[in-house]
């Protein structure tokens, strides 16, 4: 029996590219002869040449048995963590890996992608006639499985510990990869407690390494996870969560929707982007727009009908340049690499939720922009979600806490991503690919105006008792000869018109940081009015400086064509010459063919970048593909002989 006995240190090495598709194929499925290493199957398998930032300590962690937290940032390269150690543990004997992942929905598509480099993968969830889970089961049983996904409420059902117990008894249980593991915080924004059953699987098949997965790093959120999952002798992988190729613009908020459009038109004409909104009617409404200005939008949001929504999530992976409108319920899981951008016409309600948002775009680590349009309403909305919210007080504090840093984020006149990577514990220096480092703000002092703001307010309380909203405070200070001013007689206030050399665009900027930082409170019970806080004092008393950026006026988009890409062109093609986009176009049409014939989406066959690099390097003979990244044996094998055949046909 060599099962069982095989340790890492008798993983042979061959020279992977020496052998072609067919040999590499056979060597990986018979575990009974040669086993290849982390970084074989890494390269053979799915065609990539090298591991990417930890991935490969993750891997050989997990390969020898040992538990997991791995902390990477989306687009960072979670799913190969535990899908090589699937292989390689299965090579060496051990059985199948259980993937618990939250997304029904999506499961398909994973399992897809991975019947296409010619793993044995299946899922089991509900949308399995009662048959085909009855296949499932057997095959799992069997052990003819590599990796199964499951849902966690699934995982946790006695047929399905009956089943795993089984296989456990026979030592043929490898692995648990419990994908975002953040659904089993509460603090994390989205909370499932199935997960919390999870556990189960630690005190039940002791022994059983489990690596948990997870693109949300706060610190509460990881604690929650260690805690409640019983990782507490996990090895934790804390990647850097710094996403270079995403550039990070916070525009101020005039007119959202004509903002959204230009970005739209000059930076992304085509291509495929999220456009986030907080309501469902807003994001009707904002698709409505889009389509009507020609672009291929559709909307999502938990209102819609599920199958609607699938629908609409299909378009948006297998479709090309399908901008997604949406709420948060879209996004998580998503794994489609060329999502060029993702923009926020509403503030999101902290920093996790926008890196994670943000982070959906430019997986592929092709130039993407996150854009948000971020206004004095906004602020309002979100501080008044909180204080209407029914939690208790002291979750309402967190929920604060988490607010105000992200506001400081939208006020910041410094570097975006140092702020992000900071909130996310990671020094890092100015990127130089965020709108403050690309067009640094000039910045006013804006401590003159809040002062004079914060009196009259003072005053106009302390004159009748009242309170009022910002539009009436403003036109007191710019001295503006309204009804309502002569109606309470504030025109005689001493703070009348002191203010006229403000333009009310700089006040509302004031107004908005004051609110932003908590010296100031909107009583959004009674027409928002605003109202003087215990924070109000430093700043009227000259102790606290305001500083705000000088709003500009200037048109979004002039970098990115800066960068040389027009319109309509791809990123990634941008870069060939005027035959090598033929091959890539003719490459593309090819894709679009397979994809649907498969039922897949375009890139899971290969990704542009994959094409790209094949239209650049114009292959004579099918030999030339296999150092192609993205080329794995399977697919040099499936799709080999036809990209030859598109590519001769253009000769
Ligand atoms: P995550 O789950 O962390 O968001 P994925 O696992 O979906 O990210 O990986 C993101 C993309 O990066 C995928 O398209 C994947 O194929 C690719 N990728 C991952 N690891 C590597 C690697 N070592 N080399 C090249 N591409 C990689
Ligand atoms: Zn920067």
């Amino acid at each position: 029996m060599r099962r069982g006995r095989v340790k890492r240190a008798q993983f042979t090495t061959f020279p992977v590219r020496a052998g072609a598709a067919a040999g590499v194929e056979a060597r990986l499925h018979d575990n009974s002869r040669i086993l290849s290493s982390p970084l074989q199957i890494l390269q053979t398998v799915f065609g990539y040449p090298a591991f990417r930032g930890r991935q490969a300590e993750i891997v050989d962690h997990v390969v020898t048995g040992g538990d997991a937290l791995v902390l990477m940032p989306t687009g960072g390269g979670k799913s190969l963590c535990y899908q090589i150690p699937a292989l390689a543990r299965q090579q060496a004997g051990q059985g199948v890996t259980v993937v618990v992942s939250p997304l029904i929905a999506l499961m398909h598509d994973q399992v897809g992608a991975l019947h296409e480099v010619g793993v044995k993968a299946a899922f089991l969830n509900s949308t399995l006639s009662l048959e085909e889970a009855n296949e499932v089961e057997r095959k799992f049983a069997r052990g003819e499985l590599t990796l199964l996904y499951a849902a966690p409420e699934r995982v946790t059902t006695a047929r399905f510990l009956a089943l795993l117990d089984g296989l456990h008894q026979k030592g043929q249980v490898a692995l648990f990869a419990i994908d975002e593991a953040h659904c089993v915080s509460q603090w994390g924004h989205d909370f499932r407690p199935e997960y919390r059953g999870l556990a189960l699987l630690h005190t039940r098949y002791a022994g059983v390494p489990r690596i948990a997965l997870t693109a949300t790093a706060d610190a509460t959120t990881r604690a929650d996870i260690v805690q409640h999952l019983q990782l507490e002798d996990a090895g934790q992988f804390v990647s850097s969560f710094d996403r270079p190729n995403i550039r990070y613009t916070i525009a101020e908020k005039k007119e959202a929707t004509q903002q959204l459009l230009r970005f739209i038109e000059r930076e992304h004409a085509g291509e495929a982007g999220i456009v986030y909104c907080q309501s469902r009617k807003r994001v009707e409404e904002i698709a409505e727009i889009l389509c009507r200005e020609g672009m291929d939008a559709l909307p999502y949001h938990a209102g819609l009908d599920a199958s609607v929504r699938q629908r609409h999530q299909d378009r948006f992976l297998r479709d090309e340049g399908v901008v997604m409108t949406a709420t948060i319920a879209f996004g998580m899981g998503i794994d489609k690499p060329d999502v060029r951008f993702v923009a926020h016409l509403d503030l999101p309600k902290n920093i996790e939720g926008y890196y994670q948002e943000t982070g959906r775009g430019g997986r592929d680590g092709l130039p993407s922009d996150a854009w948000m349009a971020y206004g004095l309403q906004d602020v309002v909305n979100q501080r008044r979600m909180i204080d209407e919210s029914p939690a208790p007080e002291e979750f309402k504090q967190v929920l604060r806490g988490k607010l105000d840093a992200l506001l400081a984020l939208a006020e910041a006149t410094d570097c975006r991503r140092v702020r992000l990577l900071a909130y996310f514990g990671e020094p890092s220096q100015p990127c130089g690919n965020c709108d403050n480092c690309l067009q640094p703000p000039a910045v006013w002092d804006g401590t003159e105006a809040a002062r004079m703001l914060l009196s009259t307010i003072y005053r106009v309380q302390q004159v009748n008792g009242l309170h009022f909203g910002a539009g009436h405070i403003m036109d007191i200070l710019r001295g503006k000869d309204t009804e309502k001013v002569r109606q309470f007689g504030h025109q005689k206030l001493s703070t009348f018109g002191i203010g006229a050399q403000f333009s009310e665009q700089q006040l509302r900027g004031v107004l908005r940081q004051l609110i932003a930082t908590q010296a100031l409170a909107v009583d959004a019970s009674s027409y928002n009015t605003l109202h003087l806080t215990a924070a109000s004092r430093a700043v009227l008393k000259g102790e606290q400086q305001v500083q705000l950026r000088e709003s500009i006026n200037q048109p979004a988009g002039r970098a990115r064509r800066e960068r040389g890409s027009g319109r309509a062109t791809p990123a990634v093609a941008a870069a060939l010459d005027g035959q090598a986009q033929q091959r890539f176009a003719a490459l593309k049409a090819w894709r679009t063919e397979v994809a649907k014939a498969h039922n897949l989406p375009a890139y899971v066959i290969f990704h542009d970048a994959t094409l790209a690099a094949i239209a650049a390097l114009d292959p004579r003979e099918l030999r030339a593909l296999e150092g192609v990244s993205g080329i794995g044996a399977k697919k040099l094998e499936t799709y080999g002989p036809g990209v030859m055949d598109v590519l001769q046909a253009l000769a």
